[in-house]
């Protein structure tokens, strides 16, 4: 391992940085904001009166602690390896970003800040900032590119109907990346009263290590769940990666319970030989500076940032936290790409055999643990975060499977 590090949870440095990734690639104006942020953070992590509203909140506001589900009829049909699920799709707003808003909102409010801005892709971190932002009252920016508004029209209205603005960003190829540039140029130009909510484990320090730890209550819950069901830890725990939040909430209480194998699925797309098809950064990039953070990117070959291709909207983050980076480059995390298609297969299995509709995402997580349950014995557990659920990707799935949504109902049974 590393030898900057006594233990894996002990990262970043003072620094940001995860050995050679991570860090605080912004420019002189944004500085200030960045260390007044972390000294911020810092002093509330340390109050137990910030835990114990963000308890609170989870509790009746999110509905945690999620459940941890064993899925009987998966595993009998997979024939081999136990497998459970961590149900953070049971979450208010059905995914798992809530976790990390609620606590970026939290602190905002603690830092007298009035005004929420945030970049979406999906839309998904877009409605979870819009949420939160409604419940406390705050004005809430969204930048989304105009190229995702037009392909993301239900959650850009529910952002509206949350109160939200939202702001098409036309710049680039009116994307993800380009919403993150403007986010950034809007919080140095307002800076007094705005608070910049990014969405997953991205962003220049102390952005990567502050959502892992709000993220971490999956992590904190699952060892918790486990230890009482089966009296002892997971042998492999598995999460789909986007930007890696969800993945590194899990993952991160294991790190030092080194006997836990531990798998980050990235999305392969129409494979990951095919150029650029897909969206597996560490897989198929390699390391550069995006976003304040140096980590691994899809980038041709002049260091341009490259757009990915995953049916899962989700996963179409350019590059992947810089925490997972160095996992990745240290081996305690081993990470592997699973393609549209064999994504789309572990959606039906799970609707069939456990009546769960999940998420496009944690699909690609499931559809790994559907490589290697078969050949591992049922005394081997294997967790699994169900991240999100599947209600919005209904419509994907429709095209993928040749279901005509506009047709007569029943028209294929007769
Ligand atoms: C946003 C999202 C992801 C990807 O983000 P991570 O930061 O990698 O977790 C995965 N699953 C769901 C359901 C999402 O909404």
């Amino acid at each position: 391992m590393d030898d900057l590090f006594n233990s894996f949870m002990a990262g970043p440095d003072e620094d940001g940085r995860f050995g050679q990734f991570g860090g605080r690639f912004v420019s002189e104006t944004l500085m200030p904001l960045i260390l007044e942020l972390q000294r911020q953070y810092e002093i509330a992590k340390d109050d137990p009166e910030f835990w114990a509203e963000m308890d609170a909140l989870w509790a009746d506001y999110v509905g945690r602690p999620s459940p941890m589900y064993r899925a009987d009829r998966l595993t009998e049909r997979l024939g081999g390896a136990t497998i459970y699920m961590k149900r953070d799709e049971l979450n208010h707003t059905g995914a798992h970003k809530i976790n990390n808003v609620l606590g970026q909102i939290l602190l905002a409010r603690r830092m007298g800040k009035t005004r929420i801005i945030a970049e979406t892709g999906a839309g998904q971190h877009g409605v979870a900032t819009a949420t939160v932002c409604a419940k406390f009252g705050l004005q809430c920016v969204v930048y989304m590119g105009a190229t995702d508004v037009e392909r993301q029209s239900p959650n850009v209205f529910r952002m509206k109907l949350l109160g939200a603005e939202v702001i098409p960003v036309t710049s680039g190829r009116g994307t993800l990346k380009d919403a993150m540039n403007d986010a950034l140029r809007d919080w140095v130009t307002n800076v007094r009263e705005t608070f910049y909510c990014i969405g997953t484990v991205a962003g220049p320090h102390p952005y990567p290590a502050m959502v892992r730890d709000f993220q971490s209550v999956i992590g904190k819950e699952a060892k918790a769940q486990l230890m009482e069901k089966e009296g002892r830890l997971p042998d492999t725990i598995i999460a789909a990666i986007g930007g890696g939040s969800n993945a590194m909430g899990l993952f991160f209480p294991f790190l030092d319970d080194r006997e836990v194998r531990i798998i980050g699925v990235e999305a392969g797309g129409h494979g990951v030989d095919q150029k650029m098809e897909h969206c597996a950064s560490l897989t198929g990039g390699r390391p550069g500076v995006l976003h304040g953070n140096r980590t691994y990117l899809l980038q041709d070959d002049d260091g341009q940032i490259l757009e990915g291709h995953s049916i899962s909207a989700g996963l179409d983050y350019p590059g992947i936290g810089p925490e997972h980076s160095w996992l990745h480059d240290v081996g305690r995390a081993e990470y592997v790409a699973i393609t549209d298609k064999e994504a789309l297969e572990a959606f039906q299995l799970c609707c069939e055999t456990e009546g769960i509709i999940p998420a496009l995402e944690p699909c690609h997580a499931l559809a790994h643990v559907m490589k290697i349950a078969p050949g591992l014995p049922a005394s081997h557990i294997i967790c699994m975060n169900m991240c999100g659920r599947g209600d919005k990707d209904i419509f994907t799935v429709a095209r993928a499977f040749g279901f005509d949504m506009d047709g007569p109902v029943g028209r294929d049974a007769g």
